[in-house]
């Protein structure tokens, strides 16, 4: 590469360093589950998405295994040309059923239905009004559309009524309003009920975010709308198979029947990358089946939710409020945090510590997540090492 060229991103990769921004990976060596190897040390994990423990689930690797073996490793085809198994069928109703919708369409990844269903659904005549506290892949996801872009501050009603209005004034055709279900950073829950109600005055669609929700929130974990009442005012709902529901990977759109029709033909990242393979989509539809009747590990979930939370804060920790498995521990500062992040690692509490630019600036935190795969004994566990790490670092 020519010299210059690398020595310049030498030099901007010298900067994040300097600025505790450097983000370095864990190599696991076990499968994903409450208790992981790293290097060979077994440590209790706090940052999976895993929140009901399917990411090992038996019932869920025997479903992959069964498909891995009768239709090989993958579809070698995009699903218009020749990549559409009936696994994948079997998963969009699936989905469609268990999510009250319609129908839905699969992709590789939520980021790709993010990515591909605002330019897909809108014109330079509409308008999408987004939640600033959005995941990156709305935000990438609305910059590759020709609508007319508005945000609201997070969850502020009155900042919606406004950006709604400004939307009408400027002329627009049609209105999407989308917002994160759970924010993943601050583990917040949409006002769905109020978004809907807006919605409705000004005759606006509503999309949400359920990668943090399907398959443990609500009633039968059918997400943020079971959870919020809001249920079938949601228009459309994104989500992914890479968290709670497996996992593994994949992403899905479920809403109403022209949605999910016009992404089949103009959704650029489903026409242009490579089918799920069936594997996956069968691990995906036992996931389901089973999230659907899991009333006894989401009772774990908010078992362990609860009690962690409550330890943290008597023990003076500075946490965000709510009520979901997410629960961010903030230390304001970005070098702070990577060093409370060791401390824990070095005390076998696998945790992940988030600065710019996935948290603003001053906002650097370490985000626990709790897991229905996760015993009481872990919980424990992982409760005296923070409080012995706070301690030793004088954050509490
Ligand atoms: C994880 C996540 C995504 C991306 O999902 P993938 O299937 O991993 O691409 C999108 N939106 C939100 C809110 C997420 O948390």
């Amino acid at each position: 590469m020519m010299d210059g060229f690398a020595q310049h991103l030498s030099q901007t990769l010298d900067g994040i360093r300097d600025e505790g921004l450097f983000k370095s990976e864990m190599v696991i060596g076990s499968a994903q589950k409450g208790e992981v190897t790293v290097g060979g040390r077994t440590m209790v994990n706090l940052c999976a998405n895993n929140y009901l423990g399917l990411a090992n689930d038996p019932e869920v690797v025997e479903a992959s295994v069964r498909a891995l073996e009768k239709y090989g490793s993958g579809m070698a085809s995009v699903r218009f040309i020749c990549g559409t198994h009936e696994l994948h069928k079997e998963l969009e109703r699936t989905v469609a059923r268990y999510l009250e919708k319609d129908d839905a369409i699969l992709f590789g990844s939520c980021f790709d239905a993010n990515g591909g269903i605002f330019e897909t659904l809108l014109g330079p005549e509409d308008a999408v009004i987004s939640d600033t506290l959005n995941h990156a892949s709305i935000i990438d996801g609305v910059r590759l559309s020709k609508a007319r872009r508005y945000r609201f501050h997070t969850s502020d009603m009155d900042d919606l009524r406004l950006q709604l209005q400004a939307a009408d004034d400027d002329g627009a055709r049609f209105k999407l309003i989308v917002t994160d279900g759970v924010f993943s950073m601050d583990g917040y829950i949409a006002r769905l009920p109020e978004i809907c109600d807006l919605a409705e005055d000004y005759k606006a669609a509503v999309l949400i975010d359920e990668c943090h929700a399907t398959g443990h929130l609500g009633e039968k974990g059918r997400g943020t709308p079971a959870l919020t009442g809001a249920g079938n005012r949601v228009d459309i709902i994104s989500g992914t198979f890479g968290k709670t529901l497996g996992g593994a990977m994949g992403g899905f759109i479920a809403g109403p029947q022209p949605v999910v029709d016009l992404l089949r033909q103009r959704a650029r990242p489903y026409l242009f990358s490579n089918a799920l393979p069936p594997s996956v989509a069968a691990g995906a539809i036992k996931a389901i089946e089973i999230a659907e009747k899991a009333d006894d590990r989401r009772a774990t979930l908010d078992r362990h939710t609860k009690r962690f939370r409550s330890a943290l804060a008597d023990a003076g920790f500075d946490l965000l409020p709510g009520e979901t498995p997410i629960i961010p521990v903030m230390l304001h500062d970005a070098v702070k945090a990577q060093g409370m992040a060791r401390a824990l690692q070095d005390k076998g509490v696998l945790v992940s510590a988030f600065s710019f630019p996935v948290v603003p600036k001053g906002k650097a935190r370490i985000r626990t997540q709790m897991s229905a795969g996760l015993s009481d004994d872990n919980i424990s566990f992982a409760i005296d090492a923070f409080i012995g790490a706070g301690k030793d670092l004088g954050i509490i």
